[in-house]
Parts: structure tokens; C-alpha cells; sequence
């Protein structure tokens, strides 16, 4: 028998916040809203056409026990790491980063002369591979590919699949699909979910339905929490819509949060953080190369 499509759960509208060296961005969800997104942690959403807004930016700090998934959908920002790694992800592109046993990196954002805008996901590492080696992909848009449906909605895949076409961003510990979707007006559009991972959608534009008990639209800049099911159906309305939708098989694993590091005790964090004054929190260090 097949599941029913899932519902929303819960709704999140966004909250104004001060982050980096004082950048406002608006944060969907973070360690307030554990363990309801497991495997997801973060969502932040950041857009402004004032560059006062962002040119702060994220200046030098650490990570360890989470990937960082930055998404551009217009502007530029600069980024450099203790991998060696440094360079531009621009518009369309995304740096999905493991920051596995430690990293350091800054993330700024360029002045632009329009709206500099985009999303950072946090995605959580099991227990396991939380001390693995980082890795950094770094992406640009023409390596995502498009699906046209026949309804005329267009999918953009970063990572797992949609309609037998996979997204270059395979070999993620929880087996995220991460979609950028566009339903024109009046259209509508199906994702089969697997009936285990947790799923969501944020409405980047427009106002978005979805099917279910819970049937109000999402306004763009919401995020909508899906319970169980086996499927994900949206509809757009006159204006049509946009929006991300992405879910995960989630890991069921204690979570101990402190800023940019999150691990699975207490303890993990305090040995992070002797480990961050003594000067031997980044395992793998290796020189810049631009790009
Ligand atoms: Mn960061």
C-alpha cells in the first residue's frame, strides 16, 4: 500500500538575526529546534541589496562535526580554509564542506551591486565520522543539472535525485536530496520521499501549498517541517513559486551544540575547545592555492 503524502508539521517563519561579525540574516531553524530536523541542524537564509547588511561577513572561525552547505542565488562571496582552499562561490553555485575533525575558514560576502542573497544548511555527521578528514567540494552552477517536468516545473538537483537524474554531490553520510524547484503558475509538482527521512521545504518565492492536513500556503521566507509520508505534492498559485526542498535519513544520535561545533557530549565539546586554545584544533592543515 502506498503512503500517504506527507503533511505539515510544524511552520517556521524566520527569525531576524545577528550573525558572523554582524551579518542580519534570517534563521529558519537552529539548536532551539532539536532533535525536529535530525539530520538537519541549521537553516540560515541570507538577501539584502544594502551591503551594510552583510559585508561583515563570516571572518576566520571553526567548525567541527557538521558539513556547511552554502548555496549563492545571487552575489558572490569569498571563502578561504585550512584545507588550502580558497576562491569565489557565485551565482548558482554551492560549497558543500566536511568539516569533519576541524576547520577553519571565512566566508565574506562581496559588495554587489544588486541583492546579494543565499541559504547555509547545516547538515549533521553520525557519530562516527564526526573526527573524519574534511573535504571541500566546491560547485559551480553548470555542474547541477535541470529537470524540466512535464507540468513545467524546473528542478535544479544539488544533491541525491530527482526523476533518475542524480546531482553531483553524492556519498553524504545521511543521503540528503536537496532540490531548487520552480512550479509556474497554477502548476503543480511530486517528490517521492523516502517514508523514514525528514523532509522540508523553504519557500525562497511566492506562496507554496502542499498537500496534507495543514493545506495554508507557505509564504516565501517560511519553512515548513513535513511529517512522515511518502511524498511531497506542491502547488503553486498565480504568481508561481520557488523553493527548496530537502530531506535526510535522520541519525537518532545525541546532539551537544556549542556554536560552530557540534558533537555528541559535553565532554567532545570541552576537549574542542582546549583543543582550539591549545592550537591543535585543526588536524589537516595544508597552504592556500586560489582557485
Ligand atoms: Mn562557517
Amino acid at each position: 500500500m502506498p503512503e500517504p503524502p506527507r503533511s505539515i508539521e510544524h511552520r517556521f517563519p524566520g527569525i531576524l538575526t545577528l550573525e558572523g561579525a554582524g551579518v542580519r540574516l534570517r534563521r529558519s531553524f537552529s539548536n532551539n529546534e532539536v532533535p525536529l530536523f535530525d539530520p538537519f541542524l541549521l537553516l540560515d537564509r541570507f538577501g539584502s541589496s544594502n551591503p551594510e547588511d552583510y559585508l561583515a561577513g563570516f571572518p576566520w572561525h571553526p567548525h567541527r562535526g557538521i558539513e556547511t552547505v552554502t548555496y549563492v542565488l545571487e552575489g558572490q562571496v569569498e571563502h578561504g580554509d585550512t584545507l588550502g582552499n580558497a576562491g569565489v562561490i557565485g551565482s548558482g553555485d554551492v560549497q558543500w564542506m566536511n568539516s569533519g575533525s576541524g576547520i577553519i575558514h571565512q566566508e565574506m560576502p562581496k559588495r554587489s551591486e544588486g541583492t546579494m542573497s543565499g541559504f547555509q544548511l547545516w547538515v549533521n555527521l553520525p557519530a562516527a565520522q564526526k573526527m573524519s578528514v574534511p573535504a571541500y567540494r566546491g560547485l559551480t552552477r553548470a555542474e547541477f543539472p535541470e529537470v524540466t517536468t512535464d507540468e513545467g516545473s524546473r528542478v535544479k538537483v544539488v544533491a541525491g535525485s530527482y526523476g533518475g537524474v542524480e546531482g553531483p554531490v553524492a556519498g553524504i553520510p545521511v543521503d540528503p536530496t536537496y532540490l531548487d524547484v520552480t512550479v509556474p503558475s497554477g502548476g503543480s509538482f511530486d517528490l517521492p520521499t523516502h517514508p523514514g527521512y525528514t523532509a522540508f521545504a523553504h519557500a525562497v518565492s511566492g506562496n507554496v501549498r502542499f498537500d496534507g492536513h495543514d493545506g495554508h500556503p507557505v509564504p516565501a521566507g517560511e519553512t515548513a517541517l513535513f511529517g512522515p509520508g511518502g511524498s511531497v505534492r506542491a502547488h503553486a498559485q498565480e504568481e508561481g513559486a520557488r523553493f527548496l526542498l530537502v530531506s535526510g535519513r535522520p541519525l537518532h544520535e545525541p546532539v551537544a551544540w556549542y556554536g560552530p561545533i557540534v558533537m555528541n557530549t559535553h565532554e567532545e565539546l570541552l576537549q574542542a575547545m582546549r583543543e582550539l586554545r591549545g592550537g591543535d584544533f585543526v588536524k589537516d592543515r595544508r597552504p592556500i592555492v586560489e582557485e
